[in-house]
């Protein structure tokens, strides 16, 4: 397995750069603050995962601290399950917020205040147009916009309607608190922005309380500046509203000014990476749950059987910086195997049994294997595996025609059994419809172990399980969920669903694995040789142990940076 390159390593990055900065020049006393802001209208993903450990990161080298800040000012689509689930997730990625648990809906009087101080000072104005001619007021890039009928009401004018909307005396769409900044702004988003709006709907921490709510560009800044937070660390879609974050901070009393920075955000290939799109996969059943070991979600990941560990590396990796790119599915895979190969016990696993019966071994007899738990780790130690008369192998381990170059066992053929012997194939035995159901062999007892005294040479080596000691398992494997690197790539007329891979999701429902692994829990993470990473799910039962696989022990990567180095 080839490392991918490390990054020329590392100067810091614009980031590091920034704060140093700032501390350099004496500002917030060299204190370093900064938030995760979620809102809670889906689970978290692994875009979102690399904000966390950018957020939590820079806390953590700056000796500073991470809130985590629910960023619930959109009644409608947040759920308290989502609150619920994205503490889960963050925590299982490796980080604690301590005591800096927050919610934007616990500032919402001060929001309110906030808003008033704006009316008073001729800055905010309630504005009656529709929803469409708000748009159609405020011109493109290239033509000013037309300033709203309502805008030059005059400051108690503004405050009383402000109480109607507060006390719901006006209609969700009738009106919303504006800004009053410059319809003629160069940058769009300074044109009057929207800062409140009606909306009757039960929140699931304020309840019924508001039928107003703050927007996004507004509710922000004066979070981040109640939490004092120095440094407030968005995507790139924001830079626009940068000097709208910075208005807002400027036109209120407050005593603090956190600074804005954008990153790019994570794209991978082969991954739908927005909560909306990731909403409907799952509300449409596309997918099984939000915790679809093919989703990009955190808890599918985990499902999946990744590794915190895995995820921080890997968001590591990729750093931060000012464009906008697409990561190659390759590389996150890359960094799952590399910990896997690690920690995971390699266990026999058979997918596909077919039995295999040696005619030459004695009958009841059970003998003792030492095999080892992990090459790379020798205090994994070693696990003692039974070998009897009759053993499963995989069906794709068997050719009665073998094709040009297949090592496996066909008729005449002799593999090795890996751990135990040497067998030889003698026969097949078919079904009535003439599919293969068992093949028979004799074993040369001289090969125990695995060796022969004369040193021939044998190519093959086959994975089994004995019959009498398998347990059953249920082994559920995935392929991509979209067919597509870019998944919006898709036929005109059509959205990114054109692109599901109708074959993600193999059940194989009749595995066969040694008996090692009895007792597995759920989360418990093995390699089965020749055939990858599985994790233990939680579907399990006592009667039945299901394992998802992680991934495939093919590393594409390897060749990916094989191919760059060529060129
Ligand atoms: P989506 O576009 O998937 O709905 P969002 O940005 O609306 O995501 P939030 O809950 O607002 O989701 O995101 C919380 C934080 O995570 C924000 O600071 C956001 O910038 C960051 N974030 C979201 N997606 C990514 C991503 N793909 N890469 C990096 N950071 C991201
Ligand atoms: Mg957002």
């Amino acid at each position: 397995m080839s490392a991918p390159e490390p990054e020329e390593k590392k100067g810091k990055d614009f980031l590091r750069t920034i704060i140093d900065q700032d501390i350099a020049a004496g500002k917030n006393d060299g204190r370093v603050e900064t938030r995760f802001p979620p809102e809670p209208n889906g689970y978290l993903h692994i875009g979102h995962a690399k904000s966390i450990c950018l957020n939590f990161g820079l806390a953590h080298d700056y000796n500073g601290v991470c809130h985590l800040r629910f960023d619930d000012t959109n009644p409608e689509k947040e759920e308290t399950e989502y609150i619920n689930a994205i503490q889960e997730d963050v925590r299982w990625l490796g980080f604690d917020w301590k005591k800096h648990l927050y919610y934007a809906s616990d500032y919402y009087a001060h929001f309110e205040r906030c808003a008033r101080e704006l009316i008073s000072a001729g800055k905010a104005y309630v504005c009656d147009l529709s929803p469409d001619q708000v748009r159609q007021y405020r011109g493109t890039p290239t033509e000013p916009g037309k300033n709203s009928p309502n805008r030059d009401r005059t400051v108690d004018e503004n405050m009383a309607l402000f109480d109607k909307m507060k006390h719901g005396d006006f209609p969700e769409g009738t009106c919303i608190l504006r800004a009053k900044i410059d319809m003629a702004h160069p940058n769009i988003t300074m044109r009057d922005p929207a800062l409140y709006r009606i909306k009757f709907a039960d929140h699931p921490r304020t309840g019924s309380t508001w039928c107003i709510y703050p927007m996004y560009d507004f509710a922000h800044p004066i979070s981040d500046a109640i939490e004092r937070i120095t440094h407030s660390v968005c995507t790139l879609e924001f830079e626009d509203h940068r000097p709208l974050y910075d208005w807002v901070l400027a036109h209120i009393t407050i005593d603090c000014r956190p600074r804005q920075i954008e990153f790019a955000r994570l794209n991978i290939t082969f991954m739908v990476m927005s909560k909306r799109k990731l909403l409907r996969l799952v509300q449409e059943k596309h997918v099984t749950g939000w915790d679809d070991p093919r989703l990009p979600t955190i808890c599918g990941l985990r499902r999946a059987g990744y590794t915190p560990e895995a995820i921080r590396n890997f968001c590591d990796r990729i750093g931060v910086d000012k464009t906008n790119s697409t990561v190659d599915i390759a590389l996150l895979e890359y960094f799952i195997r590399e910990d896997l190969n690690k920690r995971a016990r390699r266990v026999m696993a058979v997918l596909r049994p077919l039995k295999l019966v040696i005619d030459n071994y004695p009958d009841g007899q059970t003998e003792e294997f030492a095999a080892e738990n992990n090459p790379e780790d020798p205090s994994a130690g070693t696990r003692s595996v039974a070998f009897s008369k009759t053993v499963y192998i995989e069906q794709d381990d068997f050719r009665e025609v073998p094709p040009k170059g297949y090592f496996r066992l066909s008729p005449g053929t002799e593999v090795r059994l890996k751990h135990a012997y040497y067998v030889t194939c003698t026969q097949v035995v078919k079904d009535a419809a003439g599919e293969i159901i068992e093949v028979h062999c004799t074993y040369d007892p001289a090969s125990r172990g695995g060796g022969t005294t004369d040193n021939r040479k044998i190519k093959g080596t086959l994975h089994w399980v004995s019959a009498a000691h398998a347990i059953d398992a249920e082994v559920r494997l995935y392929d991509r969920l979209m067919l597509t690197a870019n998944p919006d790539d898709a036929p005109a007329g059509q959205d990114f669903l054109a692109n599901l891979n109708p074959r993600s999701r193999e059940v194989l429902p009749a595995c066969k694995i040694e008996p090692s692994v009895a007792g597995a829990r759920p989360g418990d993470r093995y390699q089965f040789l020749r055939n990858g990473y599985f994790s233990v799910d939680p579907d399990t039962k006592e009667s039945k142990i299901v394992f998802n696989r992680t991934v495939t022990l093919k590393d594409a990567w390897a060749k990916i940076e094989k191919n760059a180095a060529k060129k």
